[in-house]
Order: structure tokens, then sequence, then C-alpha cells
């Protein structure tokens, strides 16, 4: 059964002024210059929501004018607001490491000033410096960290923003209903602290999340869940959207946009679904950060591609690719791929496809790893908490052995993909060299015997040509299940390149090893394939060498390379033998 969690109730009507005004018109009308730069600097970090432009600019001169003043504390507000508003609104990756000392240091300076509550806000930001540098062990302890400290000072808006981040980590590790949880209880804080801008940003954040639940639901086929949550997150957002207008928070209507275009389309509602779409990609557009663009695209790409629109998803996947490539993040650059995986499949476009698919399986590769490492450190850091927090033992334990086993049952899976060839689920050539090292040696250390077949499609090019890529790609599957069910224990079939597969025999020597490479060839080309091609007839060519007293792989591989080239040279369709092997020329066996 799907977890079905209830709406945030909120409270709608809460704080429904225009905070952008109200905070330009406290500048315009302080008093004195104390007045002005605390105004300047309340501004500056609404500005960061709502027009980044702005936000840098806004804190600089905050700042200045600080400087002039001479006060302590409010040039420290001052640093705080141009840092956090540098890195939030500037989008420059290669500088978050200097925000975070900076924010340190400004946080130093505020708890010898004996301010508490101040240098929370600084370890709450350079903890959100930290995730960005991959650092979540680091997050977590800083920011639990504040955590403590606006608890204890009641300080809600705080904790507001504190639940916020530790959802995200959830969510970026796809923990959906405990990041659901954390943004809900953060929505409420943020409510009760009067505080709009962390309101609608944890707001939102649920919404997303539920999206994904709801998603996860249908890959587990409970529509009927599912669409329910679907129906329940566009009445909400509908309300978010007037808040966030009100609000004038430019970049959170264009994800708003983003998200409700995909809900529509898995909704039903085409049209509105693609309207929607275009509106998230000019109000991203508007807000001139590549990273809003290159979701909105994401966005767009999927739910033209939900809808069945193939060719205009394909080029807004494209443009996402082409335009935002760096700055795309990966999750985002896998939903690309994928769609472009699709659509040129769709399009007939099978090598584009391929090229894809080969891109995605290395951005999907980085994904696991990403999330394998938070994983590592947020559970790393949880236990340091506890230490710390006396947190019961068996609870401390349970969460040990929790951990341990999504660890391990992640890096099995890690293991597998590096490993293995995505086409057909043969050993990959990584493997491959790896296992023949290790043979190798082991046959010299015993004195057993050892060979090696290669084995090549004969004229594959001409069947993908004539029948597609896709049938081309189930040929291949079918060598190499034809390879794995001659293999016997021990044995290791691979796949080593395109169209082309080695073998290793262990405890087989040359003679024995010429009898299974001559059967192999007689089963390929009796295996049945009609299905895929009207008179389609799949042969194979294939080398064989033998590994002796202190022969080297690579060179053993290249005499049985030189055997295959030689029964490609006499017609194909046939086995040879390594000159090597044998000590003659390259001998034809059929
Ligand atoms: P020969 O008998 O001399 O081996 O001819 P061939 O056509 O088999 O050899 P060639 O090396 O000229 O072409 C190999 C083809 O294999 C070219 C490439 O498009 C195709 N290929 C490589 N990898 C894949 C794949 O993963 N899937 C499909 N469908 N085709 C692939
Ligand atoms: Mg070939
Ligand atoms: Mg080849």
């Amino acid at each position: 059964m799907v977890n079905v969690v209830e709406p945030t109730h909120t409270p709608h009507s809460l704080v429904p002024i225009n905070h952008t005004v109200e905070l330009e018109t406290y500048v315009a009308l302080a008093p004195d210059l104390r007045q002005r730069v605390a105004a300047l600097i309340r501004l500056s970090l609404w500005y960061i929501e709502t027009d980044r432009g702005r936000a840098t600019a806004t804190a600089a001169q905050a700042l200045a004018q600080a400087q002039v003043l001479g006060d302590h504390v409010l040039l420290g507000k001052a640093r705080y607001a141009k840092a956090v508003a540098e890195m939030l609104a500037r989008e420059d990756p290669t500088r978050t490491e200097d925000h975070y000392y900076e924010l340190t240091r400004i946080g130093v300076n505020f708890a010898a000033q004996a301010r508490p509550i101040e240098a929370a806000w600084c370890d709450l930001m350079a903890g959100v410096a930290l995730e960005r540098l991959g650092d979540s062990s680091g997050t977590i302890l800083l920011i639990d960290r504040a955590l403590t400290v606006f608890r204890r000072f009641g300080d809600l808006g705080g904790q507001a923003r504190c639940l916020n981040t530790f959802g995200v980590q959830q969510s970026l590790s796809a923990h959906h209903h405990d990041a659901l949880r954390l943004y809900q209880r953060a929505a409420e804080l943020a409510v009760a602290a009067d505080r709009p801008g962390s309101h609608v940003l944890a707001w939102m954040n649920a919404a997303e999340a539920r999206i994904n639940i709801a998603l996860q639901a249908f890959n587990e086929g409970k529509n009927e869940p599912a669409i329910n949550i679907l129906e329940i997150v566009h009445d909400e957002l509908v309300v978010l959207r007037r808040r966030l207008i009100d609000l004038g928070h430019r970049h959170l209507q264009a994800r708003l946009a983003g998200l409700n275009s995909l809900v529509l389309a898995y909704l039903g509602r085409e049209k509105a679904a693609i309207a929607e779409a275009e509106a998230g990609i000019v109000l991203a557009l508007a807000t001139g950060l590549q990273q809003s663009l290159g979701s909105a695209r994401c966005y767009a790409g999927q739910t033209h591609l939900a809808v069945g629109d193939h060719r205009i998803a394909h080029n807004i996947f494209r443009s996402a690719l082409e335009e935002c490539g760096a700055w795309i993040r990966p999750t985002d650059a896998a939903l690309v791929l994928r769609g472009l995986v699709e659509t040129s499949e769709s399009a007939g476009d099978l090598r584009a496809a391929l090229d894809y698919h080969k891109r995605l399986l290395d951005v999907e590769l980085i994904i696991r790893e990403q999330t394998a490492k938070r994983e590592r450190e947020v559970a790393r850091a949880r236990l340091q908490l506890a230490e710390g927090n006396s947190m019961d033992p068996r609870a401390q334990a349970a969460e040990l052995i929790r951990v341990n086993q999504a660890l391990l049952a992640e890096r099995d899976e890690l293991q597998r993909l590096a490993h293995t060839d995505a086409v057909t689920g043969l050993a990959n050539r990584r493997r491959f060299d790896a296992q023949m090292q290790r043979m190798s040696i082991r046959a010299e250390l015993t004195g057993r015997p050892l060979s090696l077949i290669i084995v090549d499609i004969d004229r594959f090019k001409v069947i993908n040509d004539k029948f597609s890529h896709l049938v081309g790609d189930e040929v291949l599957r079918r060598v190499a299940a034809t390879l794995q069910r001659s293999c016997r224990r021990g044995d290791m079939a691979a796949r080593v390149g395109g169209e082309e597969f080695a073998l290793l025999l262990p405890g087989m020597a040359l003679q024995a090893a010429i009898g299974a490479a001559e059967r192999l060839r007689r089963a390929v080309r009796e295996c049945d394939v009609s299905d895929l091609g009207p008179d389609m007839i799949v042969t194979v060519s294939v080398g064989v060498a033998a590994f002796g007293p202190g022969s080297v792989p690579e060179q053993v591989y290249g005499a049985a390379d030189d055997a295959l080239y030689q029964a490609k040279e006499s017609g194909r369709d046939r086995v040879c033998v390594a000159p090597a092997s044998l000590g003659s020329a390259p001998r034809l066996i059929a």
C-alpha cells in the first residue's frame, strides 16, 4: 500500500502583504543610517528569493554603509548578507569554498560578541555551502548545531530553515517520505515564525516530494493512489502559485510551473500541461539563472514526452543538454538523456539512441556513487550526533544495521554495474581483463592449462543496416546467450567490444579449446533467429590461443586476435588457431 500523506493544512491567509514593496519602503523611509542599513540587509536577503540580480548589489550597498557607521553587529550582518547573496544568487560554484570560510569567520565573530542566534545562522548557511561542496556529514553537524541554538532561543524561522535543509538531503537520497515529513514540519514552523520566504520554499519542496512519491507509486503499478496524490498536489500548487505571485518569488514560480506541467501531464490534461511547461521556460528565462532554465527545459521535455509529443520533446531535451550542459544537475541530466534515448529510438535514429544510452550509463553511475557517498556520510554524522546526544544505544545499533545493509546493497549494485555490459548482461572488458590476469597467474602457479577464445560476429554491420540497430542488439544478446550456455563452471564469457566476445577456459588445453570453439561456431550458426528477420543467418569467426609457461596475457590475447583476423580473411564462419600456440602459421580448422 502506498502511504498517502495528508496535505499540510496551511493557513493560506497568512502574511498576505507584498514583502518587496514593504521592505523597499523601509529603506526609503529609514529615519537614520543605522535603520537604513538594517533595512538594506533584510531587503538583500529577501531579493535572493525574488530578484536575484539585485541581491548582491543591495548587500554590497548595505556593507558599504555599515562600514561608514562602524557598528560591529551591523557590519557582521551585512557581511553575512553579502556572502549568502553571492552564494545563492550568483551561481558560481568555484567560489562556494570561499563562501563557506567567510560564513564561518563571521559566525566566530558573532559567537565572540555573545550573539548565538546570528552565529547559528552563519552555521546554517555554512552547512548549505558544505552540502554544495559534497560534504554531507559536515552539513549535518553544522546544521544540527544551529538547530540546537534555534531551539534553545525559540527561533522558529531558523528551525524551519534547518529542517528544510535536512529535507533536501533526504530528497537527494530519494527518501521522499522522510523528506516530506521534514518539509511539512518546516512549513509549520515558518508559518508560526511569520517567515513567508521559508514557508513557500518548504511548501514547494513538500509538493515535489509528494510528486516523487506518486511517481514511485506509478512505477509500482499503484495507479489509483498515485492519481489521488497528484490531484491533491495540483490543488495545492494552484494556491501556492497565488502566494508566490503575491510575494514576487520568481524562480520558485518557474519551478512551480515545471512541476505542475508534469502533474497535469500525468493526470491526462495534455493541453494545460504543455501550456504550463512553456510558461515555465518563459519564467525561467526571466530569472536569468542557468540552473532554472535547465530545470525548466527538463520538465518541459518530460511533459511533451508524457503526452506523446516525441519530436518536440527531443528538441527541448537537446537544447537542455547543449545550453545548460555544465549547469545541469546529474539527476536532471539523467532525465534528459533517458528522454533522448526514447525519442531518438521512436524517430528511428538508433545510432543516436545508442550514443545517448552510453552517456546515460555514465551519468547513472555518477549519481549512484554520489548517493552512496551521501548515505555513508549522513549515517556517520547521525551516529556522531547520537553519541553527543546520548541516543538510546539500541536505536543507535538499529540505525547502524539499517544503514549498513543499505550500503552493502548499494555497493553490490555499483560493482555489478561497473563490471557488466548493459546490452547483454555479460561481463564487460574491464572485468574480463582483470579475470584474465588472475587466471593466467593461477595457471602459471598450478601448471594447469588455460585457453582463450575470441568470437566476432560476421558482417554485423549488414545486420544493423538491413534489420535495424534494435535487431542488431537482439542478435548480440542471442550470441551472448549461446556463449553463456557453452560455459562450464569457472569459465568466463565477456563482451569485449561492439560485436566481439571472449571466452576464458581454465583447465582446458589447446586441442580441447579448439573443439569447444568449433561447437560454439556451429551453435551460433544453428541458433534460430528467424523471428528477427526473414532469411537472416548469424555466423561468427573465431580465434583460439592457449597460455603456456611464461606467456603474457596481452600477447596471448593478441595471438587469438591474429587468428580471428585470419578466420575473417579466409572466408568467415570458421575457427583459426593462433600461430604462437602451435609454433606455426595460423591453422585452419573449419
Ligand atoms: P566483419 O565480418 O569483418 O567482422 O564485419 P562487421 O560488419 O561485423 O564488422 P565491422 O567492424 O565493420 O562493424 C561492426 C559493427 O558493429 C559496426 C557497429 O555499428 C556495430 N555495433 C557496435 N556496437 C554495437 C551495439 O552495441 N549494437 C549494435 N546494434 N551494433 C553495434
Ligand atoms: Mg564483425
Ligand atoms: Mg569486430
